[in-house]
Protein backbone atom coordinates (compact mmCIF):
# COMPACT_ATOMS: atom_id res chain seq x y z
CA UNK A 1 0.00 0.00 0.00
CA UNK A 2 1.35 3.19 -0.96
CA UNK A 3 1.58 6.05 1.94
CA UNK A 4 0.70 9.45 0.24
CA UNK A 5 -2.84 10.50 1.09
CA UNK A 6 -5.76 8.18 1.49
CA UNK A 7 -8.12 9.22 -1.46
CA UNK A 8 -11.29 10.68 0.01
CA UNK A 9 -14.30 10.84 -2.02
CA UNK A 10 -15.44 14.54 0.34
CA UNK A 11 -17.30 16.32 -2.38
CA UNK A 12 -19.35 13.45 -3.76
CA UNK A 13 -20.35 12.12 -0.47
CA UNK A 14 -20.70 15.78 1.00
CA UNK A 15 -24.39 15.01 0.16
CA UNK A 16 -24.96 13.03 3.03
CA UNK A 17 -23.90 15.73 5.29
CA UNK A 18 -25.53 18.55 3.31
CA UNK A 19 -28.82 17.71 1.94
CA UNK A 20 -29.79 21.61 1.56
CA UNK A 21 -26.81 22.97 -0.22
CA UNK A 22 -27.60 23.24 -3.69
CA UNK A 23 -31.34 25.23 -2.39
CA UNK A 24 -28.72 27.93 -0.40
CA UNK A 25 -29.75 31.28 -1.94
CA UNK A 26 -27.71 34.59 -1.92
CA UNK A 27 -30.02 36.03 0.58
CA UNK A 28 -30.23 32.70 3.26
CA UNK A 29 -26.05 32.76 2.68
CA UNK A 30 -25.46 36.42 3.69
CA UNK A 31 -27.80 35.25 7.03
CA UNK A 32 -25.59 33.04 7.70
CA UNK A 33 -22.72 33.33 10.70
CA UNK A 34 -19.53 31.24 9.64
CA UNK A 35 -20.29 28.95 11.97
CA UNK A 36 -23.83 27.90 10.64
CA UNK A 37 -22.55 28.12 7.18
CA UNK A 38 -19.65 25.69 8.04
CA UNK A 39 -22.63 23.25 9.55
CA UNK A 40 -24.88 24.24 6.59
CA UNK A 41 -22.29 23.36 4.03
CA UNK A 42 -21.22 20.02 6.41
CA UNK A 43 -17.76 20.88 7.45
CA UNK A 44 -18.33 20.27 11.32
CA UNK A 45 -21.50 19.70 13.37
CA UNK A 46 -22.24 21.07 16.89
CA UNK A 47 -23.85 19.51 18.85
CA UNK A 48 -23.72 21.68 21.80
CA UNK A 49 -22.30 25.03 22.49
CA UNK A 50 -18.33 24.81 22.26
CA UNK A 51 -18.44 21.53 21.08
CA UNK A 52 -17.58 20.33 17.60
CA UNK A 53 -17.59 17.77 15.48
CA UNK A 54 -15.36 17.45 12.09
CA UNK A 55 -16.72 16.39 9.41
CA UNK A 56 -15.12 14.59 6.42
CA UNK A 57 -14.58 17.84 4.59
CA UNK A 58 -14.03 20.16 7.91
CA UNK A 59 -11.89 17.21 8.68
CA UNK A 60 -9.48 17.43 5.58
CA UNK A 61 -9.49 21.29 5.69
CA UNK A 62 -7.90 21.10 9.25
CA UNK A 63 -5.54 18.27 8.85
CA UNK A 64 -4.13 20.50 5.53
CA UNK A 65 -4.15 23.71 8.17
CA UNK A 66 -2.13 21.29 10.44
CA UNK A 67 0.26 20.17 7.96
CA UNK A 68 1.50 23.62 7.23
CA UNK A 69 2.15 24.41 10.72
CA UNK A 70 4.12 21.45 11.13
CA UNK A 71 6.09 21.57 8.28
CA UNK A 72 7.25 25.58 9.31
CA UNK A 73 8.25 23.91 12.92
CA UNK A 74 9.55 21.14 11.48
CA UNK A 75 11.75 23.59 9.61
CA UNK A 76 12.87 25.20 12.58
CA UNK A 77 14.04 22.06 14.12
CA UNK A 78 11.25 22.19 17.14
CA UNK A 79 10.15 18.37 17.94
CA UNK A 80 6.66 17.13 17.50
CA UNK A 81 5.49 15.17 20.56
CA UNK A 82 1.73 14.18 21.69
CA UNK A 83 0.93 14.35 25.54
CA UNK A 84 -2.39 13.06 27.32
CA UNK A 85 -4.79 14.86 27.64
CA UNK A 86 -5.31 14.35 30.94
CA UNK A 87 -3.17 15.97 33.64
CA UNK A 88 -2.68 15.53 36.90
CA UNK A 89 -3.15 17.76 39.96
CA UNK A 90 -0.03 17.73 41.84
CA UNK A 91 1.43 20.10 39.09
CA UNK A 92 -1.29 22.74 38.84
CA UNK A 93 -1.14 22.94 42.41
CA UNK A 94 2.62 23.89 42.05
CA UNK A 95 1.75 26.56 40.17
CA UNK A 96 -1.38 27.76 41.45
CA UNK A 97 -3.24 26.94 38.51
CA UNK A 98 -5.31 24.07 39.88
CA UNK A 99 -7.99 26.60 41.17
CA UNK A 100 -8.64 28.45 37.93
CA UNK A 101 -12.30 28.59 37.40
CA UNK A 102 -12.14 27.43 33.70
CA UNK A 103 -9.97 24.47 34.47
CA UNK A 104 -11.97 21.20 33.22
CA UNK A 105 -11.20 19.20 36.75
CA UNK A 106 -12.60 16.09 36.72
CA UNK A 107 -11.99 14.69 40.22
CA UNK A 108 -9.20 15.88 42.72
CA UNK A 109 -6.74 14.48 40.83
CA UNK A 110 -7.13 15.03 37.05
CA UNK A 111 -8.37 17.79 34.79
CA UNK A 112 -8.34 17.75 31.37
CA UNK A 113 -5.35 19.92 29.85
CA UNK A 114 -6.12 23.42 29.13
CA UNK A 115 -2.60 24.24 28.24
CA UNK A 116 0.38 22.28 28.84
CA UNK A 117 3.15 24.22 30.65
CA UNK A 118 3.55 22.06 33.79
CA UNK A 119 3.50 18.96 32.14
CA UNK A 120 5.69 19.84 29.39
CA UNK A 121 8.16 21.33 31.86
CA UNK A 122 7.64 18.04 34.09
CA UNK A 123 8.57 16.18 31.07
CA UNK A 124 11.74 18.38 29.58
CA UNK A 125 13.19 18.29 32.72
CA UNK A 126 13.53 14.50 33.15
CA UNK A 127 15.59 14.65 29.94
CA UNK A 128 17.36 17.86 29.53
CA UNK A 129 19.28 17.46 32.71
CA UNK A 130 22.46 18.80 31.52
CA UNK A 131 23.13 22.43 29.73
CA UNK A 132 23.99 19.88 26.58
CA UNK A 133 21.22 19.10 26.03
CA UNK A 134 19.63 22.81 25.59
CA UNK A 135 18.21 24.41 24.10
CA UNK A 136 14.88 22.59 23.98
CA UNK A 137 12.02 23.80 21.51
CA UNK A 138 8.89 20.97 21.50
CA UNK A 139 5.18 21.50 20.46
CA UNK A 140 2.11 19.05 20.42
CA UNK A 141 -1.25 19.20 18.17
CA UNK A 142 -3.73 18.78 20.55
CA UNK A 143 -6.98 19.15 21.49
CA UNK A 144 -7.54 21.49 24.91
CA UNK A 145 -10.34 22.01 27.18
CA UNK A 146 -11.61 25.15 28.82
CA UNK A 147 -14.72 25.12 30.72
CA UNK A 148 -15.72 28.36 29.25
CA UNK A 149 -19.39 29.79 31.24
CA UNK A 150 -20.49 31.20 27.78
CA UNK A 151 -19.05 29.85 24.71
CA UNK A 152 -19.93 31.34 21.49
CA UNK A 153 -18.75 32.38 18.29
CA UNK A 154 -18.38 28.82 16.99
CA UNK A 155 -14.90 27.93 16.35
CA UNK A 156 -13.71 30.90 17.72
CA UNK A 157 -14.75 30.38 21.44
CA UNK A 158 -15.09 26.54 22.21
CA UNK A 159 -14.93 24.22 25.46
CA UNK A 160 -12.73 21.98 23.51
CA UNK A 161 -10.75 23.16 20.81
CA UNK A 162 -7.31 21.78 18.84
CA UNK A 163 -4.42 24.18 19.69
CA UNK A 164 -0.84 24.16 18.56
CA UNK A 165 1.48 24.70 21.00
CA UNK A 166 5.25 24.70 21.45
CA UNK A 167 7.60 25.68 24.23
CA UNK A 168 11.43 26.70 24.37
CA UNK A 169 13.80 25.73 27.34
CA UNK A 170 16.64 27.47 27.53
CA UNK A 171 20.07 28.27 29.56
CA UNK A 172 19.41 31.71 30.29
CA UNK A 173 17.77 34.99 28.97
CA UNK A 174 19.83 35.62 26.26
CA UNK A 175 18.90 31.76 24.86
CA UNK A 176 15.50 32.25 25.70
CA UNK A 177 14.63 35.77 23.89
CA UNK A 178 16.89 33.68 20.91
CA UNK A 179 14.18 31.07 21.12
CA UNK A 180 11.07 33.34 21.51
CA UNK A 181 12.44 35.55 18.40
CA UNK A 182 12.88 31.90 16.25
CA UNK A 183 9.36 31.15 17.46
CA UNK A 184 8.04 34.44 16.29
CA UNK A 185 9.66 33.97 12.88
CA UNK A 186 8.30 30.70 12.49
CA UNK A 187 4.73 32.35 13.05
CA UNK A 188 5.41 34.85 10.64
CA UNK A 189 5.79 32.54 7.84
CA UNK A 190 2.65 30.60 9.28
CA UNK A 191 0.26 33.31 9.23
CA UNK A 192 1.76 34.86 6.00
CA UNK A 193 1.45 30.82 4.22
CA UNK A 194 -2.33 31.53 5.39
CA UNK A 195 -2.40 34.67 2.69
CA UNK A 196 -5.03 36.51 5.17
CA UNK A 197 -3.88 39.83 6.57
CA UNK A 198 -2.24 39.76 9.82
CA UNK A 199 -0.31 42.14 12.26
CA UNK A 200 1.89 41.23 15.21
CA UNK A 201 0.91 43.49 18.00
CA UNK A 202 2.48 44.10 21.25
CA UNK A 203 0.88 42.69 24.14
CA UNK A 204 3.18 43.98 26.80
CA UNK A 205 2.03 46.08 29.04
CA UNK A 206 4.86 48.39 29.02
CA UNK A 207 6.25 48.27 32.59
CA UNK A 208 9.92 47.86 33.12
CA UNK A 209 10.92 44.48 33.44
CA UNK A 210 7.53 43.09 32.06
CA UNK A 211 7.54 39.76 30.15
CA UNK A 212 7.29 39.91 26.47
CA UNK A 213 4.47 39.02 24.26
CA UNK A 214 3.09 39.45 20.91
CA UNK A 215 -0.70 38.59 20.07
CA UNK A 216 -1.13 37.56 16.08
CA UNK A 217 -4.21 38.92 14.59
CA UNK A 218 -6.25 38.62 11.27
CA UNK A 219 -7.31 42.25 10.13
CA UNK A 220 -10.86 42.25 9.75
CA UNK A 221 -13.95 43.90 10.72
CA UNK A 222 -15.94 41.14 11.85
CA UNK A 223 -12.91 41.03 14.48
CA UNK A 224 -13.55 41.54 18.57
CA UNK A 225 -10.31 43.10 19.58
CA UNK A 226 -9.52 46.45 18.67
CA UNK A 227 -5.78 47.33 17.47
CA UNK A 228 -3.73 50.48 17.43
CA UNK A 229 -1.13 50.82 14.69
CA UNK A 230 1.40 54.05 14.49
CA UNK A 231 1.69 56.18 11.36
CA UNK A 232 5.16 56.62 12.32
CA UNK A 233 6.66 53.74 13.72
CA UNK A 234 3.97 51.16 12.69
CA UNK A 235 4.48 49.41 15.74
CA UNK A 236 0.91 47.75 16.74
CA UNK A 237 -0.96 47.18 19.97
CA UNK A 238 -3.92 45.95 21.59
CA UNK A 239 -6.27 48.40 23.18
CA UNK A 240 -5.79 47.09 26.22
CA UNK A 241 -2.07 47.27 26.45
CA UNK A 242 -1.45 50.88 23.70
CA UNK A 243 -0.78 53.69 26.07
CA UNK A 244 -1.56 57.11 24.44
CA UNK A 245 0.86 59.47 24.28
CA UNK A 246 0.35 62.49 26.79
CA UNK A 247 1.80 65.73 26.07
CA UNK A 248 2.73 67.07 29.56
CA UNK A 249 2.96 70.59 28.11
CA UNK A 250 -0.99 70.17 26.73
CA UNK A 251 -3.53 72.25 28.12
CA UNK A 252 -5.30 70.87 31.34
CA UNK A 253 -8.70 68.89 30.15
CA UNK A 254 -11.84 70.81 31.65
CA UNK A 255 -13.60 68.22 33.52
CA UNK A 256 -12.67 64.89 34.75
CA UNK A 257 -15.23 61.85 35.49
CA UNK A 258 -14.39 59.66 38.10
CA UNK A 259 -14.66 55.99 38.37
CA UNK A 260 -14.72 53.82 42.06
CA UNK A 261 -13.00 50.44 42.73
CA UNK A 262 -12.69 48.67 45.54
CA UNK A 263 -8.88 47.07 47.24
CA UNK A 264 -8.74 43.51 47.80
CA UNK A 265 -8.81 45.03 51.20
CA UNK A 266 -11.75 46.61 50.53
CA UNK A 267 -10.08 49.98 50.71
CA UNK A 268 -11.75 52.81 47.94
CA UNK A 269 -10.07 53.68 44.59
CA UNK A 270 -10.82 56.77 43.09
CA UNK A 271 -9.28 57.02 39.48
CA UNK A 272 -10.12 60.49 38.24
CA UNK A 273 -9.66 61.23 33.89
CA UNK A 274 -10.65 62.95 31.08
CA UNK A 275 -14.44 63.12 30.43
CA UNK A 276 -15.72 61.36 27.59
CA UNK A 277 -12.48 58.81 27.74
CA UNK A 278 -12.17 54.71 28.27
CA UNK A 279 -10.71 54.25 31.83
CA UNK A 280 -8.52 51.19 31.27
CA UNK A 281 -7.76 50.08 35.22
CA UNK A 282 -5.16 47.78 34.25
CA UNK A 283 -2.70 50.61 33.41
CA UNK A 284 -2.73 51.23 37.01
CA UNK A 285 -2.52 47.61 38.15
CA UNK A 286 0.53 47.39 36.10
CA UNK A 287 2.08 49.72 38.68
CA UNK A 288 1.30 47.14 41.48
CA UNK A 289 0.28 49.74 44.38
CA UNK A 290 -2.98 48.29 45.38
CA UNK A 291 -4.36 44.47 44.52
CA UNK A 292 -7.83 45.77 42.70
CA UNK A 293 -11.14 43.57 43.31
CA UNK A 294 -12.09 43.36 39.41
CA UNK A 295 -15.72 41.42 40.79
CA UNK A 296 -17.41 44.09 41.82
CA UNK A 297 -17.31 47.27 39.14
CA UNK A 298 -20.79 48.21 40.17
CA UNK A 299 -20.32 52.32 41.23
CA UNK A 300 -23.53 52.06 43.85
CA UNK A 301 -22.15 48.68 44.79
CA UNK A 302 -18.70 49.93 45.25
CA UNK A 303 -19.58 52.69 47.41
CA UNK A 304 -22.61 50.91 49.27
CA UNK A 305 -19.47 48.12 50.38
CA UNK A 306 -17.06 51.10 51.34
CA UNK A 307 -19.25 52.98 53.67
CA UNK A 308 -20.61 50.05 55.16
CA UNK A 309 -16.70 48.56 55.75
CA UNK A 310 -16.00 51.84 56.91
CA UNK A 311 -17.81 52.81 59.83
CA UNK A 312 -15.22 54.72 62.17
CA UNK A 313 -13.77 56.27 58.92
CA UNK A 314 -10.07 54.03 59.21
CA UNK A 315 -10.23 52.66 56.08
CA UNK A 316 -8.20 54.15 53.08
CA UNK A 317 -9.17 56.24 49.76
CA UNK A 318 -6.67 55.95 47.03
CA UNK A 319 -7.00 58.68 44.77
CA UNK A 320 -5.47 58.09 41.37
CA UNK A 321 -5.23 61.21 38.76
CA UNK A 322 -4.76 60.81 34.84
CA UNK A 323 -1.79 62.31 33.28
CA UNK A 324 -3.76 65.16 31.61
CA UNK A 325 -5.66 66.01 34.66
CA UNK A 326 -4.41 68.83 36.11
CA UNK A 327 -4.86 71.49 38.82
CA UNK A 328 -7.57 74.04 36.84
CA UNK A 329 -9.54 70.69 35.75
CA UNK A 330 -12.84 70.44 37.70
CA UNK A 331 -13.00 67.33 39.62
CA UNK A 332 -16.00 65.87 40.76
CA UNK A 333 -17.05 65.71 44.73
CA UNK A 334 -16.03 62.84 46.58
CA UNK A 335 -19.82 61.07 47.50
CA UNK A 336 -18.70 59.42 50.86
CA UNK A 337 -17.72 61.05 54.18
CA UNK A 338 -13.61 60.87 54.28
CA UNK A 339 -10.44 62.27 56.36
CA UNK A 340 -7.48 63.49 54.96
CA UNK A 341 -5.37 61.96 56.56
CA UNK A 342 -6.78 58.59 55.57
CA UNK A 343 -6.35 59.63 51.55
CA UNK A 344 -3.54 59.29 49.34
CA UNK A 345 -3.04 60.77 45.66
CA UNK A 346 -1.28 59.11 42.86
CA UNK A 347 -0.55 61.40 39.58
CA UNK A 348 1.34 60.99 36.38
CA UNK A 349 -0.42 58.11 35.32
CA UNK A 350 -2.05 57.24 31.85
CA UNK A 351 -5.47 55.95 32.76
CA UNK A 352 -6.86 55.95 29.53
CA UNK A 353 -7.19 53.78 26.41
CA UNK A 354 -5.90 55.21 23.24
CA UNK A 355 -8.83 56.55 20.64
CA UNK A 356 -8.53 57.53 16.99
CA UNK A 357 -5.57 60.02 16.18
CA UNK A 358 -4.21 59.52 19.44
CA UNK A 359 -0.21 60.93 19.80
CA UNK A 360 1.52 57.25 19.91
CA UNK A 361 3.71 56.56 23.16
CA UNK A 362 6.21 54.04 21.39
CA UNK A 363 7.84 57.25 19.21
CA UNK A 364 7.27 59.43 21.65
CA UNK A 365 4.26 61.17 20.11
CA UNK A 366 5.87 61.74 16.44
CA UNK A 367 2.71 59.42 14.88
CA UNK A 368 -0.88 58.90 15.61
CA UNK A 369 -2.42 56.01 16.27
CA UNK A 370 -5.12 54.17 14.33
CA UNK A 371 -7.62 51.73 14.66
CA UNK A 372 -8.66 48.59 13.54
CA UNK A 373 -10.30 45.47 14.45
CA UNK A 374 -8.41 42.25 14.75
CA UNK A 375 -9.20 38.32 15.66
CA UNK A 376 -6.67 36.78 17.42
CA UNK A 377 -4.95 33.71 16.22
CA UNK A 378 -1.69 32.98 18.00
CA UNK A 379 -0.01 34.53 20.75
CA UNK A 380 3.74 33.88 21.93
CA UNK A 381 5.40 34.51 25.34
CA UNK A 382 8.94 34.60 27.00
CA UNK A 383 8.38 33.75 30.35
CA UNK A 384 11.07 33.90 31.99
CA UNK A 385 11.71 31.42 35.12
CA UNK A 386 7.67 31.52 36.14
CA UNK A 387 7.20 27.64 35.89
CA UNK A 388 10.69 26.23 35.93
CA UNK A 389 10.64 27.66 39.21
CA UNK A 390 7.49 26.40 40.99
CA UNK A 391 7.56 23.15 39.23
CA UNK A 392 11.91 22.83 40.56
CA UNK A 393 12.71 22.22 36.72
CA UNK A 394 16.16 22.56 36.84
CA UNK A 395 19.28 21.63 34.45
CA UNK A 396 23.09 21.04 35.91
CA UNK A 397 25.34 24.30 33.99
CA UNK A 398 29.06 24.46 33.08
CA UNK A 399 29.95 24.44 36.73
CA UNK A 400 27.84 21.42 37.42
CA UNK A 401 25.26 24.08 39.43
CA UNK A 402 21.70 23.48 39.47
CA UNK A 403 19.79 26.29 37.33
CA UNK A 404 16.47 26.88 36.86
CA UNK A 405 15.21 27.05 32.71
CA UNK A 406 14.75 29.92 31.03
CA UNK A 407 10.94 29.30 28.92
CA UNK A 408 8.92 30.57 26.61
CA UNK A 409 5.56 29.41 25.11
CA UNK A 410 3.69 29.80 21.86
CA UNK A 411 -0.03 29.00 20.80
CA UNK A 412 -2.27 28.98 17.97
CA UNK A 413 -5.29 27.80 18.02
CA UNK A 414 -5.67 25.89 15.10
CA UNK A 415 -9.87 25.25 15.05
CA UNK A 416 -9.89 29.04 15.74
CA UNK A 417 -7.77 29.89 13.15
CA UNK A 418 -9.52 27.79 10.96
CA UNK A 419 -12.68 29.31 11.87
CA UNK A 420 -11.23 32.98 11.95
CA UNK A 421 -9.82 31.90 8.02
CA UNK A 422 -13.36 30.73 6.56
CA UNK A 423 -14.70 33.97 8.53
CA UNK A 424 -12.42 36.86 6.91
CA UNK A 425 -12.32 35.28 3.56
CA UNK A 426 -16.14 33.98 2.71
CA UNK A 427 -17.93 36.32 0.49
CA UNK A 428 -21.42 36.36 -1.19
CA UNK A 429 -20.87 33.15 -3.09
CA UNK A 430 -19.74 31.44 0.22
CA UNK A 431 -16.92 30.26 1.38
CA UNK A 432 -13.60 30.88 -0.21
CA UNK A 433 -10.22 28.73 1.29
CA UNK A 434 -6.82 29.47 0.69
CA UNK A 435 -5.36 27.07 -1.77
CA UNK A 436 -2.60 25.73 0.77
CA UNK A 437 -5.05 24.62 3.54
CA UNK A 438 -8.31 24.21 0.55
CA UNK A 439 -9.78 20.23 1.40
CA UNK A 440 -9.76 20.39 -2.78
CA UNK A 441 -8.26 22.55 -5.08
CA UNK A 442 -9.83 21.35 -7.79
CA UNK A 443 -13.10 20.39 -8.66
CA UNK A 444 -14.30 18.21 -11.75
CA UNK A 445 -17.15 18.65 -13.22
CA UNK A 446 -18.78 16.87 -16.68
CA UNK A 447 -21.03 19.07 -18.92
CA UNK A 448 -23.62 16.76 -20.81
CA UNK A 449 -21.67 18.34 -23.64
CA UNK A 450 -19.19 16.03 -22.94
CA UNK A 451 -19.59 13.29 -25.67
CA UNK A 452 -15.97 11.80 -24.83
CA UNK A 453 -14.51 8.31 -22.80
CA UNK A 454 -15.11 8.91 -19.08
CA UNK A 455 -11.36 7.44 -19.14
CA UNK A 456 -10.18 10.73 -20.48
CA UNK A 457 -11.38 12.39 -17.43
CA UNK A 458 -9.81 9.43 -14.90
CA UNK A 459 -6.65 10.65 -16.99
CA UNK A 460 -6.95 13.79 -16.16
CA UNK A 461 -7.25 13.18 -12.24
CA UNK A 462 -4.45 11.27 -12.32
CA UNK A 463 -2.43 13.81 -13.84
CA UNK A 464 -3.38 16.13 -11.21
CA UNK A 465 -3.28 14.07 -8.24
CA UNK A 466 0.93 13.34 -9.72
CA UNK A 467 1.24 16.78 -9.64
CA UNK A 468 0.42 16.93 -6.03
CA UNK A 469 -3.06 18.58 -6.29
CA UNK A 470 -5.77 17.33 -4.96
CA UNK A 471 -8.57 17.26 -6.80
CA UNK A 472 -12.02 15.33 -7.53
CA UNK A 473 -14.59 14.80 -9.86
CA UNK A 474 -17.85 15.63 -8.79
CA UNK A 475 -20.05 12.21 -9.52
CA UNK A 476 -23.14 13.08 -8.07
CA UNK A 477 -26.14 13.57 -9.87
CA UNK A 478 -27.25 16.95 -9.80
CA UNK A 479 -27.12 19.21 -12.15
CA UNK A 480 -23.82 20.57 -14.06
CA UNK A 481 -25.24 24.37 -12.59
CA UNK A 482 -25.88 22.32 -8.89
CA UNK A 483 -22.69 20.94 -9.12
CA UNK A 484 -20.77 24.14 -9.79
CA UNK A 485 -22.68 26.00 -6.87
CA UNK A 486 -21.92 23.78 -4.89
CA UNK A 487 -18.13 23.59 -5.64
CA UNK A 488 -18.18 27.73 -5.18
CA UNK A 489 -19.79 27.52 -1.58
CA UNK A 490 -17.73 24.75 -0.34
CA UNK A 491 -15.01 27.38 -1.38
CA UNK A 492 -13.22 24.87 -4.02
CA UNK A 493 -10.56 27.44 -5.57
CA UNK A 494 -10.64 26.26 -8.94
CA UNK A 495 -13.66 24.59 -10.98
CA UNK A 496 -12.69 22.43 -14.20
CA UNK A 497 -15.73 22.26 -16.25
CA UNK A 498 -15.56 19.30 -19.29
CA UNK A 499 -18.06 19.99 -22.55
CA UNK A 500 -17.89 20.08 -26.10
CA UNK A 501 -14.56 22.35 -26.13
CA UNK A 502 -12.84 18.99 -25.18
CA UNK A 503 -9.45 18.50 -25.37
CA UNK A 504 -9.43 22.14 -24.14
CA UNK A 505 -10.66 22.50 -20.72
CA UNK A 506 -12.41 25.41 -18.78
CA UNK A 507 -10.99 26.68 -15.46
CA UNK A 508 -13.10 28.86 -13.21
CA UNK A 509 -11.27 30.80 -10.85
CA UNK A 510 -13.29 31.00 -7.05
CA UNK A 511 -10.48 31.79 -4.89
CA UNK A 512 -9.46 34.84 -3.66
CA UNK A 513 -6.10 35.90 -5.31
CA UNK A 514 -3.45 36.86 -3.10
CA UNK A 515 -0.79 37.31 -5.86
CA UNK A 516 -0.30 37.39 -9.50
CA UNK A 517 2.98 35.95 -9.67
CA UNK A 518 1.91 32.66 -11.11
CA UNK A 519 -0.66 34.58 -13.80
CA UNK A 520 2.21 36.38 -14.85
CA UNK A 521 4.11 33.14 -15.72
CA UNK A 522 0.46 32.36 -17.54
CA UNK A 523 0.45 35.46 -19.55
CA UNK A 524 4.07 34.47 -21.09
CA UNK A 525 2.89 31.37 -22.28
CA UNK A 526 -0.08 32.26 -23.12
CA UNK A 527 0.82 31.49 -26.62
CA UNK A 528 2.55 28.67 -26.84
CA UNK A 529 0.07 26.94 -24.35
CA UNK A 530 -3.03 28.53 -26.22
CA UNK A 531 -4.52 29.31 -23.35
CA UNK A 532 -7.61 32.18 -23.72
CA UNK A 533 -8.81 33.94 -20.58
CA UNK A 534 -12.43 35.60 -20.37
CA UNK A 535 -14.12 37.47 -17.66
CA UNK A 536 -17.89 37.31 -17.40
CA UNK A 537 -20.24 38.84 -14.49
CA UNK A 538 -16.40 39.26 -12.31
CA UNK A 539 -15.43 35.17 -12.56
CA UNK A 540 -12.64 34.61 -14.57
CA UNK A 541 -12.39 31.77 -16.60
CA UNK A 542 -9.25 30.30 -18.43
CA UNK A 543 -9.41 27.78 -21.66
CA UNK A 544 -6.24 25.62 -21.83
CA UNK A 545 -5.29 22.42 -23.53
CA UNK A 546 -5.59 19.34 -21.19
CA UNK A 547 -1.91 18.84 -22.44
CA UNK A 548 -1.43 22.21 -20.11
CA UNK A 549 -3.55 21.03 -17.73
CA UNK A 550 -1.29 20.22 -14.58
CA UNK A 551 1.34 23.08 -15.26
CA UNK A 552 -1.37 26.10 -15.67
CA UNK A 553 -3.41 24.87 -12.59
CA UNK A 554 -0.35 24.05 -10.82
CA UNK A 555 0.48 28.55 -11.58
CA UNK A 556 -2.93 29.91 -10.66
CA UNK A 557 -2.92 27.84 -7.06
CA UNK A 558 -0.07 29.90 -6.57
CA UNK A 559 -1.92 33.21 -6.48
CA UNK A 560 -4.92 31.68 -4.25
ZN1 LIG B 1 4.76 55.35 16.97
Amino acid sequence: MSLSRIFKRLVSTNTIFSSSLPKLTGKQLKSLTTTELLIKLGFIRQPHAGITHWLPLGLATLENLEEVIKQRLSEGQVLETSLSSLSHSSLWHKTKRWQNDELYKLNEDFCLAATAEEEITELVKVYADTYKKLPVLIYQMERKYRDERRPRGGLLRGREFIMNDAYSFDVDKEGALASFNKMNKIYFQIFSDMRVPFVKANADSGTIGGDLSYEWHFISDKGEDTLYTCDNCQVTGNVEKVKPFIDENADAVDKAAVTYALTTDNDLVAFYYPEGRHLNTKFFDAEDIVELNTKITDQEKVLEIFESENPDGLKNIVRVVDLAVKPRTEMPDMPVPFSKSRMSTFEGIGLTEAQEGDLCSNCGGKGHLHASKGIEVGHTFYLGKKYSIPLEATFADKDGEKQNYEMGCYGIGVSRLLGAIAEVLRDEKGLRWPAIIAPLQVSIVMSPAFEGDHQKVQSLIDLLTKAGIRVEEDSSDLSLGMKLNRSKLLGIPLQIIIGKAFPKLEIEVRGKLFGKKGYEVIESKRSDWGIETEKRHGVVKHLVDIEHADETIKLLLQDL
